[in-house]
């Protein structure tokens, strides 16, 4: 089959290379429709992620046929259509047990964590992948939701507001600030509304994507990198600062301006994954009573989120800016590599 293989830093190819086979009585082998690529299959790809072997085949997210199943799979038969999760759960461990999908036990990967997909086994971005704890670890699809729909629910949806909404504890009438309002940052705020937040503020360097921002549910916007941002924020405030400040970029600067705009008692929820440490200001941020949290996404709220797109409360494909098939891997990856350039949210790549 074909497959995107990393070939260590700064380094990949559209290849040949032999197809999974079933290695345990859990696995299933899925024929993959589309996928897509995450910022994280970049951050790989500059050699960030260490834990990333030379000639992983990448990819998290993706929906596809079953073409195989393990012997002891129940859930699931040959021909099923299904959405993968990037996060693999064994269902049975005592952390997935508590919905703590991000730390399964399980010892695919050897690693006592979730994800694992294109990570340390090999990933979605293929003709066919082979999924570990398939009963567990898929969601099976109606006709009624479309490939596109469904594969943003295969990490960015539930990341946006798991490690957002909810661990920020979005409560009805809150203001609620995202900063960075890329794929992720855009979940949260597809989402807000579901915990009832009154205002939705997205902040963002990037007009373009804060323009998408409100297509998809912010009701204001405020470009960040100019002197007054902060108190732009605040004024639509009630002056003391928002609910809840979630941080969707990753770097220190975003950290800081979340801890800056939150108000007494308020939360801050950092989403964002951090390359180099963070400076956290305890000094000043005791006397606030602010509260911090921080994650691995659980996909524990995938099959909830599945109904809303279902049920069209979450128009999930409007994240969709570009379209690739299989043959133009490596133009997608050029496509998304340049963002800001191409605008481009998400890429999905079909095998059509
Ligand atoms: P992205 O790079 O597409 O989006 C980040 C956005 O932040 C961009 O729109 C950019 O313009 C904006 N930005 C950069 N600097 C800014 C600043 N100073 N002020 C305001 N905005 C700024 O990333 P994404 O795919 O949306 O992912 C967001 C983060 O979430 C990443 O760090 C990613 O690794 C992380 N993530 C976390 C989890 C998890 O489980 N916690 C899962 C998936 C992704
Ligand atoms: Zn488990």
């Amino acid at each position: 089959m074909k497959a995107l293989v990393y070939e260590g830093p700064g380094k990949k190819s559209w290849t040949d290379v032999p197809d999974p086979v079933i290695l345990n009585p859990t696995d299933a082998i899925v024929e993959l429709v589309t996928t897509t690529i995450c910022g994280t299959d970049l951050h790989i790809l500059k050699g960030d992620v260490p834990t990333v072997q030379t000639g992983r085949i990448l990819g998290h997210e993706g929906v596809g046929f079953i073409k195989e199943i393990g012997a002891s799979v129940k859930n699931f038969k040959v021909g099923d259509r299904v959405l993968i999760s990037c996060i693999k759960s064994c269902g049975s461990c005592k952390n997935c047990q508590q919905g703590l999908y991000s730390h399964c036990l399980g010892d695919e990967g050897g690693s006592g964590m979730g994800w694992i997909l294109g990570h340390l086994i090999d990933g979605t971005q293929a003709e066919f992948v082979r999924i570990p704890y398939a009963d567990t670890s898929l969601h099976k699809l109606s006709p009624s939701v479309s490939d596109e729909q469904a594969v943003m629910l295969s990490d960015i949806l539930p990341t946006g507001f798991e490690m957002g909404i909810q661990y920020g504890q979005v409560k009805p009438g809150d203001v609620v600030a995202v900063i960075g309002a890329g794929p992720v940052g855009l979940g949260a705020i597809m989402t807000a509304s579901l915990h009832g937040a009154a205002k939705v503020i997205a902040i963002d360097l990037d007009t373009n994507r804060l323009e998408k921002s409100r297509e998809l549910g912010a009701t204001d916007v405020v470009v960040s990198g100019q002197p007054q941002w902060k108190e732009q924020v605040l004024a639509l405030t009630d002056g003391a600062g928002v609910d809840v400040a979630i941080e969707a970029v990753g770097v220190p600067d975003t950290f800081t301006m979340a801890t800056e705009i939150v108000r007494p008692g308020g939360h801050v929820a950092n989403v964002g994954v951090h390359g180099k440490s963070v400076p956290l200001h305890l000094e000043q941020l005791w006397i606030h009573n602010v509260f911090i949290s921080m994650g691995l996404v659980n996909t524990n709220t995938t099959p909830m989120l599945l109904k809303l797109v279902e049920s069209k409360k979450i128009p999930a494909d409007k994240l969709v800016t570009h379209r690739f098939n299989f043959k133009q891997f490596l133009e997608a990856y050029d496509t998304f590599g340049r963002a800001a350039e191409t605008k481009a949210l998400k890429v999905v790549i079909s095998n059509k």
